[in-house]
């Protein structure tokens, strides 16, 4: 139980003190920041639950193996459709959490992105956890903790997830996926996530070269630099995590060159600018000039 998990060790051993003492809630909420394993420890944490033997998770039992592969009918997952998480979902789950369990004497929901959930469908969630039928266990999942009503958050065990270390991402990285970290900076893009991590690996050249921009800004010519401006041109769909990683290099490059350090509020600046829609391509190199100005 709970062997492939990364991080979050604490969480992981007061789950598995609720299942031996079985002192279950009928709400939590997960939250922390996406990729860090939530939905994976819930999924675990709900598996042994339902169990119907001792010790749980025997993986032998009708619940386990129906759970292994995807047909338990005791456990479900909602997610959200499209945006947001609408309250005819929640009506239709409400449905189904009226009836009884059918292998175990439990029932779980796992809600994943419920921070999607719209107020009405908070408020219409509200009612199953002031009132949950005995069985009922439902686990909320989120990112955003401030997204949530705290009507909901104080019916719910909150727990609360930490990002994960740098370096057992780069253990995990390269044990599971065979892929080494070249420079160290490239961790603090991944922000405590593997999920970011596994979908950012193959990016560690782009953010080395955006690394470089950063470190030669006064060495450039401003021709040469909107030509290497490219390389973020073309990232456009991860532009947040890459002005987060430019935040990241800006803070290290100051304790070089105080300089660095008026650069940060341009940056803020510039992810302000992208999010009421300016001009892309001229965002970035406006940031990349102005910066340059302030090393000069
Ligand atoms: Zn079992």
């Amino acid at each position: 139980m709970f062997e492939q998990i990364i991080g979050n060790e604490p969480i992981i051993q007061t789950l598995k003190n609720t299942i031996k003492t079985k002192n279950i809630s009928h709400s939590y909420l997960f939250v922390g920041t996406e990729g860090i394993g939530k939905k994976q420890i819930a999924q675990e944490f709900s598996k042994a639950l339902l169990c119907l033997e001792e010790p749980k998770y025997c993986n032998k039992c009708k619940s386990c193996i129906e759970f292994n592969t995807k047909n338990n009918p005791d456990f479900n997952i909602m997610e959200p459709e499209g945006n947001s998480l609408k309250i005819e979902q929640i009506r239709e789950f409400q449905k189904k959490v009226a009836e009884k369990p059918i292998i175990s004497n439990r029932k779980i929901y796992i809600i994943n992105d419920s921070d999607k959930m719209t107020k009405e469908a908070q408020n219409c969630l509200l009612k199953t956890l002031e009132e949950p039928p005995e069985y009922i266990t439902i686990i909320l999942i989120g990112s955003n903790e401030n997204e949530f009503l705290s009507t909901i958050k104080s019916r719910c065990t909150i727990i609360r997830f930490q990002n994960i270390p740098d370096d057992k991402i780069e253990k995990y990285l390269k044990e599971k996926e065979n892929i080494t970290i070249k420079n160290p900076l490239i961790l603090k893009a991944y922000g405590g996530s593997i999920g970011k991590a596994l979908k950012l690996q193959n990016k560690q050249e782009q953010y080395q070269q955006i690394q470089e921009i950063l470190q030669n800004l006064k060495e450039t010519d401003i021709i040469e630099l909107i030509e290497k401006s490219k390389i973020i041109y073309e990232e456009k769909e991860e532009i947040e995590n890459i002005l987060q990683y430019i935040n990241t290099i800006l803070l290290e490059l100051s304790k070089q060159n105080y300089k660095y350090t008026n650069c940060i509020q341009i940056v803020e600046n510039t992810k302000k600018r992208l999010q009421s829609n300016a001009n892309y391509d001229m965002s970035i190199d406006n940031m990349l000039l102005q910066m340059k100005e302030q090393i000069n």
